[in-house]
């Protein structure tokens, strides 16, 4: 198995390089966002617990987001590896992940980090508005996005650098450069 770690702020452009990932190594793809927007969208139970949460910008508790995501891994038995999307976003989540993961002789093998200012993320994400009409990416609901990023979530680096798995990638610039700078990643970790 082969499990990648995208880590950045929100519209650092993860999901775009996830998919050319996913189509390009056959890994299969978990987006916590996206599985909670579609609880969302559904209304289901969990939906119904997490809409106020992710209307404000705010992480999910972590209890509920590790459920979860190990729901998902177990839903997948047949995968050749996970690229996880948006998790893990705290500390504690990446504690959980690395223990589930070795409950399955598994592990985390690389994280790649795009690296991208604060100034060119608020631009691709009133691009992506645009086009995708998300409800949370309205100017107050970003600002809130981006502060949980960098007074939370980046504390998740340090855990796996630590571990001697971050490569940072510049996030700026053409999708297909910035993607041939992951595959180059994805190759030597592979190798
Ligand atoms: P994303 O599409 O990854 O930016 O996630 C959208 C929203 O879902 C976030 O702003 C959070 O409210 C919630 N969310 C997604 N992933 C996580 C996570 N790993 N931990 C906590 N909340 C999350």
């Amino acid at each position: 198995m082969f499990n990648l770690v995208i880590f950045g702020p929100p519209g650092a452009g993860k999901g775009t390089q996830s998919a050319k990932i996913i189509d390009k190594y056959t890994l299969a793809h978990i987006s916590t966002g996206d599985m909670f927007r579609m609880h969302i969208s559904q209304k289901t139970e969990l939906g119904q617990r997490v809409k106020q949460i992710l209307d404000d910008g705010l992480l999910v508790p972590d209890s509920i987001t590790i459920d979860m995501l190990e729901e998902e891994v177990q839903n997948n038995p047949d995968a050749k590896g996970f690229i996880f999307d948006g998790f893990p976003r705290t500390v504690p989540q990446a504690e959980a992940l690395d223990k589930f993961l070795e409950g399955k002789g598994e592990k985390i093998n690389l994280v790649l980090q795009l690296d991208v200012t604060e100034a060119e993320i608020k631009n691709r994400i009133a691009e992506r508005k645009k086009i995708s009409g998300r409800a949370d990416d309205d100017e107050e609901k970003l600002l809130k996005r981006i502060d949980e990023y960098f007074t939370k979530t980046i504390h998740v680096l340090p855990f796996y650098q630590e571990q001697g798995k971050v490569v940072k990638v510049n996030g700026i610039g053409n999708i297909e450069e910035i993607f041939g700078t992951i595959c180059e990643a994805i190759d030597a970790a592979q190798a």
